[in-house]
């Protein structure tokens, strides 16, 4: 079989004086894709980032580039270049000089370099800025930068650690399209760390989900949001109402639970199958919640109920729609249908809902 991954790593594993932050990860990532690790703060992204940039030793397992082991080859050589959070342009430097840097260090012909930079900031759509400082540019401009001073140097595989972390909210959401559109661009492999979700979701061809060291799932977006492989993938990926409760009947793979609060919920089992009198987690999306005026048949509808609106919080499509059980005061988050039919719904008022158990997916809780 042809050896198609650019990046591999084997049971990679990094303790700290007997703390294991990376925990045994093995992964592939195919020439040309762009690879998330997405995680909570602290689960050890960029520890494991450093360790394929060589800044930091693995305790144990493997690191292979192109087929090659890394392992004894130094930061400086291997074919590598990571941009950071905070970019680290130099501001004494202008943006040809900046670009140009990692070039002159390697000691290429000044000729050259003038005209890797030219075509290197072409490419990232900033042609001709060669000359200008640091400090004229805008916040996008800055990354895209940031972005060619790694390209130029034609790395096998580009490292980002959460690189739009420090923009604000609109430029964020911009940037991850252009991100994309760069790493086609450039058709370069792309392994990026962050903690936000939505981020991964639209750029990456995969992703991986960390949590303690270890990684839970691998998978494309669709494959994470629809199909977690545990209740911790379920929560993190996406936004998700969750219920937890004791397990009351099996049928099949349909498991219904009822919730601390007493209310009886149905959910698909998605990974082991629990048994009755265990204790289960259910998560269904806020878009799977079906909302009515009327009451659904409880007889024919098993996850139906009535709920209290607490609050709307518009924001166009997305809005949402806070809930509240009356008897169990559990809370619920539906998004809002976008057929108007609901835009008056107010505070206090008494509104139907139902999913299908089929949307809603069920694990066993831990320790459980
Ligand atoms: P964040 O998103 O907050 O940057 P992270 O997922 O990148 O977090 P890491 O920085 O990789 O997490 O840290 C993982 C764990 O390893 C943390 O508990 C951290 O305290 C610990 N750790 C990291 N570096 C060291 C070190 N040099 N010595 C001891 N412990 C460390």
């Amino acid at each position: 079989m042809p050896f198609t991954a650019d990046l591999v790593c084997r049971d990679l594993t990094k303790e700290f004086k007997g703390f294991r932050a990376v925990d045994h990860v093995s992964f592939d990532v195919p020439q040309g894709s762009f690879f998330s690790i997405l995680g909570p703060s602290g689960c050890g992204k960029t520890t494991l980032l450093r360790m394929i940039a060589g800044f930091q030793f693995p305790t144990s397992g493997d690191l292979l580039i192109k087929g090659k082991s890394m392992i004894d080859v130094g930061p400086n050589k291997r074919p590598v270049s990571m941009v950071f959070q905070h970019l680290a342009l130099f501001p004494m430097m202008d943006i040809g000089k900046n670009i140009g840097f990692g070039l002159r260090q390697r000691g290429v012909p000044a000729a050259e370099i003038k005209q890797r930079v030219g075509r290197v900031l072409e490419r990232v759509g900033l042609p001709g800025i060669e000359n200008r400082q640091v400090s004229q540019l805008s916040g996008g401009q800055k990354q895209r930068v940031a972005i060619a001073r790694c390209m130029v140097l034609e790395p096998d595989v580009l490292l980002l650690d959460e690189p739009l972390g420090a923009l604000d909210l609109k430029l964020r959401e911009h940037m991850k399209i252009e991100l994309k559109a760069l790493q086609a661009e450039f058709n370069t492999t792309f392994v990026y760390i962050t903690h936000d979700q939505s981020e991964a979701l639209v750029m990456s061809d995969n992703i991986a989900v960390m949590n303690k060291g270890k990684f839970d799932q691998i998978g494309t977006a669709k494959e994470l949001y629809y199909e977690p492989a545990n209740a911790f993938v379920a929560g993190f990926v996406g936004d998700a109402n969750r219920f937890e409760g004791k397990v009351t009947a099996i049928n099949d793979r349909l498991v219904t639970i009822v919730t601390d609060g007493g209310i009886t919920r149905q959910a698909q089992a998605a990974a082991e199958l629990p048994i009755v009198g265990q204790r289960a987690l259910a998560f269904v999306r806020p878009e799977a919640i079906q909302l009515s005026k009327t009451a659904y048949d409880s007889a024919t509808h098993p996850n139906a109920s009535a709920q209290i609106v607490d609050s709307v919080l518009f924001n166009g499509a997305n809005s949402v729609v806070l809930l509240r059980d009356p008897q169990s005061g559990e809370t619920l988050h539906a998004g809002l249908p976008q057929t108007g039919d609901f835009l008056g719904l107010g505070k206090g008022e008494t509104i139907h809902t139902n999913w299908h158990a089929t949307q809603a997916r069920c694990f066993v809780a831990e320790g459980h």
